[in-house]
């Protein structure tokens, strides 16, 4: 009824169009949707067309106060279902999306009447959609910034322009990348002590600033998240205090209006389930359980892993974007064909410029592996990483990966491939001591060695010990009184008045 409608607090989100900040938008709008809260989740065209692919029609149609919304991303149109070229999705966006997100906002307010959605009372801005934030400061209403990658990467593009004032970036020429520069160790990074150059986010591995996009994309988007220059310049962090005290120190010095409430994907399902039934009663239990993907998910798998030992299997995924030669597709194929343990091995139909990965591996190598070998386009990681035949997971070190290995208790061989990922793996290595790192050019021996440790070893058990801690101190972070928990209720009350 009316009066209803018009008092739920109405939240628009609008995360960066990649996998791995929509996962948490998503995460982040339910969990708000589930305390009462009105939401419109906003896609770009080219996306909405693969979520209605993947998970069906019944997911884009929402519910009737969580809704799905599109603007274009102004990239030229395409029919692919391929990850977009980052670098020009970031340009493109950042040019074309401001006039088409205002309008939708307009919109929506001047529907309230008609169409039963209540007032636009807090923009949820991904900092990469700059954007977002400035229609939302230009009409006046409410913005919170959700920071989809990990503390410390935050912490490392903070970094950069001190980088250009000390002289490091640009580099003179590109022999920094071979003749050793990227080990120089930085001792004045505060909160990030004796870190490597090649640990920071990989942007600044450049000759020229004028020709690069992303150096400046994302060192401007991370300073909005520290701009003092205004008092509500709230941020929300994918992370939990806990695991990330010696950074989030820093960062909250320069912001105090910082709000650590992970792992969301935890605090979404642990807490607040109230109103679950409503959603499986409106459509079939798809909109829970369906999760976000771009991809369709082999659901085989799981069944597949039933049949191992428990920590037996190696789960190899590069994530979303990553992209990689054939001749490394072929090291890794081999190293996990030398190392004798089974693995579940996610190839994207993308991963490889060009090719169909199942034809480029040889063969003779998928013959040997069909027993133990599980190969497939597309998984749901969440479920996988918490299978109990998971023994450890090479992954890319994209955050969300990073974060739901912590979570499951599972330790990584780290593959990091582009921006904050090289930090990510430095923290899990170093830090948080769960994982061990592979060079960036793959080679058979070194994956098999590795693999082999990590399920057998020494290390491979000490990593496992470790990471079963911060398992336990995540679920401790997002329980009733946690750090996390404690730190959504604060959110609530604090930007919306709502006492849970
Ligand atoms: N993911 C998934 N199935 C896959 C591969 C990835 O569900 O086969 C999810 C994964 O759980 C994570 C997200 O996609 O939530 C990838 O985000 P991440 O930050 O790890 O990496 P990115 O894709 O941004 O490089």
């Amino acid at each position: 009824d009316h009066e209803n409608y018009t008092q739920k607090p109405h939240v628009v989100c609008i995360p960066y169009p990649a996998q791995g900040h929509i996962n948490p938008f998503m995460q982040l709008a339910k969990l708000l949707h589930s305390n009462g809260f009105h939401i419109t989740f906003v896609n770009t065209e080219f996306n909405h067309r693969r979520f209605a692919k993947a998970l069906g029609p019944g997911f884009v149609m929402g519910l009737p106060d969580f809704r799905f919304e599109t603007i274009p991303d102004g990239m030229p149109s395409s029919d692919k279902d391929a990850t977009q070229d980052i670098p020009a999705l970031c340009e493109s966006t950042r040019k074309h999306c401001f006039v088409p997100f205002k309008e939708l906002i307009v919109k929506l307010n001047s529907s309230t009447k008609h169409e039963k959605v209540p007032p636009v009372s807090c923009i949820i801005c991904d900092p990469t959609m700059g954007f977002a934030a400035k229609v939302a400061d230009e009409l006046g209403i409410q913005r919170i910034q959700l920071w989809t990658a990990s503390a410390c990467g935050m912490l490392g593009y903070l970094q950069y322009d001190e980088l250009v004032k000390r002289g490091i970036v640009p580099f003179k020429d590109e022999s920094f990348a071979v003749d050793g520069t990227l080990d120089t160790i930085l001792d004045w990074v505060t909160g990030m002590k004796d870190i490597k150059l090649k640990y920071l986010p990989s942007f600044i591995r450049v000759t020229n600033l004028e020709d690069d996009i992303m150096f400046d994309f994302i060192g401007s988007a991370t300073k909005s998240c520290i701009n003092p220059s205004s008092s509500s310049n709230t941020v929300i962090i994918n992370t939990f205090k806990e695991l990330d005290i010696e950074v989030l120190d820093v960062i909250m010095a320069k912001n105090p209006n910082v709000y650590t409430i992970g792992p969301l994907h935890l605090l979404n399902h642990n807490h607040f389930p109230n109103d679950h039934h409503h959603h499986e009663k409106q459509n079939n239990g798809k909109f829970k359980s369906s999760g976000s993907s771009l991809w369709k998910s082999d659901s085989k798998c799981i069944q597949w892993l039933e049949k191992w030992e428990p920590n037996s299997v190696i789960y190899v995924n590069y994530g979303s974007i990553t992209m990689m030669s054939e001749q490394h597709l072929k090291e890794f194929a081999w190293g996990l064909a030398d190392s004798k343990h089974p693995f579940l091995w996610i190839l994207r139909p993308d991963l490889v410029m060009g090719e169909s990965e199942k034809s480029i591996l040889p063969q003779d190598l998928l013959d040997e592996v069909k027993d133990r070998g599980y190969i497939t386009s597309w998984c749901t990681q969440e479920e996988v990483l918490g299978h109990p035949s998971i023994g450890a997971f090479l992954t890319h070190c994209g955050w969300n990966s990073t974060l739901e290995s912590i979570c499951n208790g599972v330790p990584v061989i780290c593959w990091p491939f582009f921006a904050e990922q090289q930090t990510n793996c430095w923290c899990a290595c170093t830090r948080w001591e769960i994982g061990m790192e592979i060079k960036e050019d793959v080679k058979r021996e070194e994956i098999c060695g590795i693999v082999k440790e990590a399920l057998e070893g020494e290390k491979g058990k000490e990593m496992r010990r470790k990471s079963l801690e911060w398992k336990k101190k995540a679920m401790e972070a997002i329980d009733k009184g946690g750090s996390s928990y404690n730190n959504f209720k604060r959110l609530l009350i604090e930007r919306f008045s709502i006492i849970i």
